[in-house]
């Protein structure tokens, strides 16, 4: 085919399917315009994950009658006028492509008023053109309703997720622009019924408190740093809180929230040697920078920006986080020494029997020789001899790998072993873990768990799977909704699951085993399967046989 320029119907249809990926993106650039306009209350309302209705509506400056058409053009923006504006931005939009991407791929209403004494204006759109405009009253501010999300394109339309999927990331996405603005009364309202709801007066850890809980919030540790031109606020949380997953570390630049691994680092790094592997803590932060100091104009939906001065930001945010946890940089030294000395014994690579990156469905089925347990190192791991050298076997990984096949097994037989609280457990969910948790009921009902809703996103928890008897039953909960929500797994759910209340039910590195212990840990440990390997396919046991010993101390060459 010969080069030709694209036509204009098609170029509109690439750009909007770049601005609008899925129901949140309508959400996200609508409470970006309300934000703009400087709404004190925003309401949120979506049904069916978005695709039926996503409506948003705030109390703003509004949109003048005048300029109601000229809002749904392409490049049509009130908030940047010039190529130099473009280097000091300072809304959270700036392109002028929402709303003429969202009315391309759905069909929207927008009704808005800028001032009590004018009259407002209502104005109907379908495939991105003007069906009907009128005068009709309302109070000052704008509520747009889009609806029939991706009707003419039925391959994104077949691409989302259930509704309820849709539904946890608009959750999410509304949770934290609550987070960014606490001063802002924000209202969500998913399927009818009310999933978060903040004051506005102005509290971050209130806001918390409505997110994640409030006994979570209350124990949160407060933020505070100033660097040049960087300034950190916010909220961090001590080290015996955690979660094992990056989805409640939340930053925001200049109040835009963005998805930076450099902020994430720097916060994390903070931590070095206070959390063990695998956990993360629970963060909200604002970077606080002068708008030439960011390029904001690099990423289609804006979640992503660019430092001028990275190394600057990095370590505002390391010292604020670390001076939140009591740490100055001369003490976290010490603890990182500390965590190497007490936690993980590196081996030379060259005397190791098996290679680390092994995968588990490659192993063969090894079962395990008649060990002696000699004792446990650095409360972490057991050594232990064979009739073939010195077995090092990670405690952690080892039970791990134990109740991993046990909860399949029972799950699988449809067998079980319930155990009932005599207390039932409290647990406040975050939006987004109810709308999880609403999708997997029944499968948390078939490993054991009984969870009855006790108003206003609290539940009781009033059975657990027997084997979890020991383990902390908030901290399995939450981390297997945040396993059954991740998108990154293919496995099978069943086996996430199993994976996930294995690696939170499974014995801790650091904690002192008595030799009664040790010994039923092997035990079990031989009749699994595949006792070489955790769940996850890391190693649970480094073998050195006589003979590596032998030439390690050139015995032979
Ligand atoms: P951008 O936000 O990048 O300017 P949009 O397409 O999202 O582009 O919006 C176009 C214009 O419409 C904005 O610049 C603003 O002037 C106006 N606008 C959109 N939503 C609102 C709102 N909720 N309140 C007031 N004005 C709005
Ligand atoms: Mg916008």
């Amino acid at each position: 085919m010969p080069i030709k320029v694209l036509q204009s119907d098609v170029v509109s249809k690439i750009a909007a399917g770049e601005v609008v990926e899925r129901p949140v993106s309508v959400v996200k650039e609508l409470v970006e315009n309300s934000l703009d306009a400087g709404a004190t209350e925003i309401a949120v309302e979506a049904q069916g994950g978005g695709v039926e209705l996503i409506k948003v509506s705030d109390n703003g400056a509004g949109i003048p009658s005048s300029e109601l058409e000229l809002a749904f053009h392409r490049y049509a923006t009130s908030k940047i006028a010039n190529l130099d504006d473009l280097d000091k931005i300072s809304s959270l939009g700036f392109r002028g492509e929402a709303l003429p991407s969202i009315a391309t791929v759905a069909e929207v209403e927008i009704f808005t008023q800028t001032s009590s004494r004018t009259v407002g204006s209502y104005m109907y759109l379908r495939k991105g053109e003007v069906i009907r405009k009128e005068s009709r009253a309302r109070a000052p501010g704008t509520t747009v309703s889009v609806r029939r999300l991706f009707r003419y394109f039925p391959a994104r339309l077949k691409f989302l997720k259930s509704a309820n999927t849709e539904n946890s990331h608009i959750a999410h996405l509304v949770s934290q622009y609550a987070l960014a603005f606490p001063e802002v009364k924000f209202n969500l309202v998913l399927d009818k019924r009310l999933s978060l709801q903040t004051t506005g007066h102005g509290d971050l850890c209130e806001v918390v408190g409505k997110i994640y809980g409030s006994e979570l919030a209350q124990r949160m540790l407060k933020v505070e740093q100033r660097d040049g031109p960087a300034k950190v606020s916010g909220l961090t949380s001590p080290p015996s809180l955690t979660r094992s997953n990056r989805n409640y570390l939340s930053f925001f630049v200049n109040r835009r929230w963005v998805h930076s691994p450099l902020l994430t680092r720097a916060a994390e790094e903070a931590y070095h040697g206070l959390l063990m592997d695998g956990q993360h803590p629970i963060v909200v932060i604002n970077v606080s920078l002068p708008p030439q100091e960011l390029d904001v104009n690099i990423h289609p939906a804006k979640a992503q920006i660019k430092f001028c001065q990275e190394q600057v930001v990095f370590s505002c945010v390391r010292k604020a986080v670390e001076e939140a946890l009591g740490r100055t940089p001369i003490a976290s030294q010490k603890a990182v020494s500390f965590s190497a000395n007490s936690g993980h014994w590196q081996s030379p690579r060259m005397i190791m029997d098996n290679e680390p990156a092994f995968l588990a469905s490659q192993l063969p089925t090894l079962e395990l020789p008649l060990l002696r347990v000699l004792g446990q190192l650095g409360n972490t791991y057991i050594i232990a001899e064979g009739p073939d050298g010195l077995y090092l076997i990670d405690q952690h990984s080892a039970h791990e790998r134990i109740l991993y096949d046990r909860i399949l097994a029972q799950w699988s037989q449809q067998a079980v072993e319930v155990q009932g609280l005599l207390q039932p457990v409290t647990i406040e969910f975050s939006p987004r873990e109810e709308e999880t948790l609403k999708t997997s009921k029944e499968l948390l009902a078939g490993f054991g768990f009984t969870i009855e809703p006790f108003g206003n996103r609290s539940y009781l928890i009033r059975t657990i799977p027997a084997l979890m008897a020991r383990a902390n039953i908030i901290e399995i909960i939450t981390a297997l909704l945040d396993s059954l929500a991740s998108k990154e797994s293919l496995n099978p759910w069943e086996e996430r699951a199993a994976q996930s209340l294995a690696c939170h039910g499974a014995i801790r590195a650091g904690q002192q085993l008595s030799n009664e212990e040790i010994r039923e840990l092997i035990k079990q440990l031989e009749q699994t399967k595949q006792p070489r390997a955790c769940p996850h396919g890391r190693p649970t046991m480094i073998h050195l046989s006589a003979h590596q010993l032998e030439k390690e101390f050139g015995r032979i060459s």
